[in-house]
């Protein structure tokens, strides 16, 4: 490779938490964490507010300290090392751009400190603001950007360098519904083309499902599953995650079971199972499916009220004491009255402990109510 090469491509770094503590005063925001994010991967940290995701970055990015732990980068042990010499970049909700440099020298900035001469700088500032469609913006000040393209230097600004690691703290907050979607697409294209290990924090679940290899779903700073989307919606390991992924959210009914059948709390049998005790079922409300008359296989509910959205209409419906909803799909008929039929696909079906939330797999016969 010559010095002036122009593409933007990374060697990826992975990064491995090993037993990473974090506490704020007596606060423990982060019991303790063991992971690893693989070099290359595009890995999404999604939490409600305030479960640790950014002091997880910031500790990676070495903008906080740990308080006990190792952080490895590659190859190299980062915990101590100076934010400058971890090889990552970072990205925030808040862009702060040099409000009196133009975008060319907020892109440029980090090349010039880092002693690449003017040809250089160029060469790789107009390939960056190709890649990001900013060409003809290099010459503004951020005071004469929109809030995307803002966003959109900050991003440049991050990656110009190259970084084996590219962080991101919920980098599309204050977007515009239209503009987060765009920016999104662009970010998971400039992903494959970039190839750095990338960590994306946010607290929306569909920047989670559509962008990540793998989502870190965190609660009050522990890891509640880390797996791919498809496993995450399809798996969930816990109510926790059965719910802050899918919408509207997952139904999550009490039952309980005598050996031989798991019964509703209204005493409907849902599936045959020799669990006893009390559990909670989930069940999507797309994956209810709705059938046109009632049968000794199916259940019923009075529907509370509908939501149209034009592809798909939503229903709440009274089951047993608790307002399910159900998603019926595109181009169905949705029965125009006050009961409504359906039934729960047993394979569709998810159980977990009443008390600790977690998943138990097995649960379920062969037989069930709805096959028999
Ligand atoms: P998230 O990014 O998931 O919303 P944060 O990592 O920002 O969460 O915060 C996690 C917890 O740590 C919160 O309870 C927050 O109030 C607390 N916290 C964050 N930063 C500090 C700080 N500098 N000092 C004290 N407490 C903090
Ligand atoms: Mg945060």
């Amino acid at each position: 490779m010559n010095a002036i090469d122009p593409a933007i491509h990374v060697a990826a770094a992975n990064i491995r938490l090993d037993g990473v503590t974090k506490t704020y005063g007596k606060l423990p925001v982060i019991p303790r964490l063991d992971v690893e994010f693989r070099a290359g991967e595009f890995t999404v940290v999604l939490g409600p507010s305030g479960c640790g995701k950014s002091t997880l970055m910031q500790m990676i990015a070495g903008l906080e300290r740990v308080s006990g732990g190792k952080i490895m980068i590659g190859e190299r042990e980062a915990q101590d090392l100076e934010p400058k010499q971890r090889g990552c970049a970072m990205v925030f909700q808040n862009y702060a751009l040099y409000p009196h440099m133009t975008v060319f020298d907020n892109i440029a900035y980090s090349l010039k400190i880092a002693g690449m001469t003017k040809a250089e700088r160029r060469v790789k500032v107009e390939l960056v603001a190709k890649m990001l469609g900013l060409t003809e913006y290099l010459g503004r000040k951020p005071g004469q950007l929109s809030g995307g393209q803002r966003q959109r230097v900050a991003i440049g600004r991050a990656i110009v360098r190259e970084p084996a690691v590219l962080l991101f703290d919920e980098p599309l907050s204050n977007l515009d519904a239209q503009l987060r979607h765009d920016t999104r697409v662009e970010l998971a294209e400039l992903h494959r083309r970039i190839g750095a290990t990338t960590v994306f924090v946010t607290h929306d679940q569909v920047e989670a499902m559509t962008l990540a290899d793998r989502i870190l779903i965190l609660n009050k700073g522990e890891i509640e599953q880390y797996d791919t989307p498809k496993t995450i919606y399809h798996r969930p390991a816990s109510v926790f995650v059965a719910k802050f992924i899918g919408s509207p959210a997952m139904n999550v009914l009490p039952v309980s079971g005598d050996g031989s059948v798991l019964r509703l709390s209204d005493g409907q049998p849902v599936a045959e199972s020799h669990l006893r005790g009390d559990f909670q079922l989930g069940i999507r409300p797309e994956d209810i499916a709705v059938v046109g008359t009632g049968g000794a296989s199916s259940f019923n509910a009075r529907v509370r009220y509908r939501e149209d959205l034009g592809s798909h209409c939503i229903l709440a419906a009274e089951l047993s004491g608790t307002t399910i909803r159900i998603t019926t799909p595109f181009g169905s008929e949705v029965p125009d009255r006050n009961v409504i039929f359906f039934t729960f696909p047993l394979r569709r079906l998810h159980l977990f402990d009443a008390v600790t939330g977690k998943a138990i797999s097995g649960a379920f016969g062969a037989v069930t109510k709805e096959q028999q």
